[in-house]
Order: C-alpha cells, then sequence, then structure tokens
C-alpha cells in the first residue's frame, strides 16, 4: 500500500511536470507552432461559459486571460487600466503583454508604460518593429518570431504568421503574429491581423479569436478561418463592434461550432 502510494505520487509529480509550464524566465523552443501539446484535447466536453470564465474582450482587439494559477496575460491591451470595464473585470494588472503587431489599434506604447507602473516586472513580448519601439519608450522587450514555442512568465505559446497575400499593409515580410496561448489545458488562438493562412490547418485550437472586420478582414474570411482551425469555440474579435456582423458571423459557423462574443466586456452566449 505504502509502495502505491509513493507510485502514485511520482505519476503525479510527472503529470504535473508534464502539463504545466516553469514559472519565470524566458524559454524559447523551436518546436512545431502547432500550439499543441500533451494537454491537447484536454478541453473536450467544456462549454464555452467555462473557457471564457477567465477571459475578457475589450475595445477591437484587447483580449485577457487570467490562468488557474493567477497569471494575467493581455494580448494587444489598448485600453487604459483605469477604464471602467477594465478595473471592473479584475483584468488590471499584467504578468504577460503580447503584442501581435505595430499597428495603432493594437499597440499603444503610452497605454503599456501605465500598464508597467502597475507591474515592473511584467514580461512584454512583440515582433521585432514593436520590441524597438518598446525599447525606445524605455521598457524591456522580447522579440517574437513567427513559427516558434516559447515559454514566458509562466506560460506557454506558439506564435503563428499573421499577414495579407494582398495589398501592402500587413506584408508577411514584417514578421507580424497572432499567438496560440496554452491556459489551464486548452489551446487559445488570438490571430491578429492575418487572412485565413494555410498554417492554420496546422494549429490545435479549442478556441478561435478571430479578426472579423476591417483592416483587410471580412466575414468570409473568419469563416473560413473557424474552417481551417475546425475550433470547436469561436470568439470573433476586432468587430468593428458591429453586433449585427458578429450576429450573421455566429449564424454562419460550421454545425457543431459554438459562437460567442464580449458586450461591454460581458460574455453572450449564442444559442
Ligand atoms: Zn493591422
Amino acid at each position: 500500500m505504502k509502495m502505491l502510494k509513493t507510485v502514485s505520487a511520482i505519476g503525479l509529480i510527472l503529470f504535473w511536470a508534464g502539463t504545466h509550464p516553469v514559472a519565470g524566465g524566458d524559454e524559447k523552443q523551436n518546436s512545431k507552432p502547432d500550439g499543441c501539446s500533451s494537454s491537447c484535447g484536454v478541453a473536450d466536453g467544456k462549454t464555452a461559459s467555462k473557457l471564457l470564465k477567465n477571459v475578457v474582450h475589450f475595445s477591437d482587439d484587447d483580449v485577457r486571460f487570467r490562468t488557474a494559477d493567477g497569471i494575467n496575460v493581455f494580448v494587444d491591451p489598448v485600453s487604459w487600466p483605469m477604464d471602467d470595464l477594465v478595473v471592473k473585470s479584475g483584468m488590471v494588472k499584467p504578468d504577460l503583454i503580447l503584442i501581435t503587431h505595430s499597428h495603432q489599434d493594437h499597440f499603444q506604447p503610452t497605454i503599456l508604460q501605465e500598464y508597467f507602473k502597475l507591474n515592473p516586472r511584467a514580461v512584454l513580448a512583440g515582433p521585432p518593429d514593436v520590441a524597438k519601439v518598446v525599447r525606445e519608450k524605455g521598457m524591456e522587450a522580447s522579440e517574437i518570431k513567427p513559427g516558434q514555442s516559447y515559454t514566458m512568465a509562466g506560460v506557454k505559446f506558439s506564435a503563428v504568421p499573421a499577414y495579407f497575400l494582398e495589398g501592402d499593409s500587413h506584408p508577411k515580410a514584417n514578421g507580424w503574429v497572432g499567438y496560440v496561448l496554452q491556459l489551464d489545458g486548452a489551446n487559445y488562438y488570438v490571430t491578429g491581423d492575418t487572412q485565413p493562412l494555410p498554417e492554420m490547418a496546422e494549429l490545435k485550437v479549442d478556441v478561435l479569436f478571430p479578426l472579423l472586420y476591417g483592416c483587410g478582414g471580412n466575414l468570409e474570411q473568419a469563416l473560413k478561418m473557424a474552417d481551417l482551425t475546425k475550433a470547436p469555440f469561436v470568439v470573433p474579435v476586432h468587430t468593428g463592434g458591429h453586433e449585427e456582423v458578429i450576429k450573421k458571423y455566429l449564424t454562419g459557423l460550421p454545425k457543431g461550432v459554438q459562437g460567442a462574443y464580449y458586450k461591454d466586456a460581458k460574455l453572450v452566449v449564442s444559442p
């Protein structure tokens, strides 16, 4: 019996080590950017409300996550920390800030300075042009490359290419990205500003946050992203605040895919 207990304890430790990232430090991994680990599939059977319990979406592109361990991850935080909705959400003090690209609706250095005042030890990462500006403003930043996987501030994530084939507003050469975050056994993919890309079919995604409207994105492309990733849950962001477009999008999702969106930072789950 004693032996059994010891074996169970070791098994538990091995399981924990396999599913939990090491806290602190910047550890780059050259693995395939599939956003998938031993945790893949763990989200099976979960509902949208459960998966989005510790997630909030403000304004167009500002998506925030809190892990079960209380680590706050902000993607493109462009809402001020003193904003009413931000304060009410409690998602105010970042541990990890990830920036997708340098367009001002995703990246506001002055606002980031306010977040660093709240947590000077926060880790910030983004593509090279973002990191350059952040450093010029006196903050620290790590550079992100599309196709790479990372662990920062105790969070595992992959950087996925984000670009448009047409026009020069989001060229591939800029190295801009979206992020697949591995949080509490589920994979959350924030696409950033991108067209649907073949790379998306390689990802393992539980909840997709696609660009829906504006900056070159549109409803058809966002539907294609849902199709490519085969995500069981989809939450459109970068919506321009157009609720009618959001609803049209959600009703157009593939059968069996559940959609949800945020209205005034409150989750609305579609039937
Ligand atoms: Zn953009």
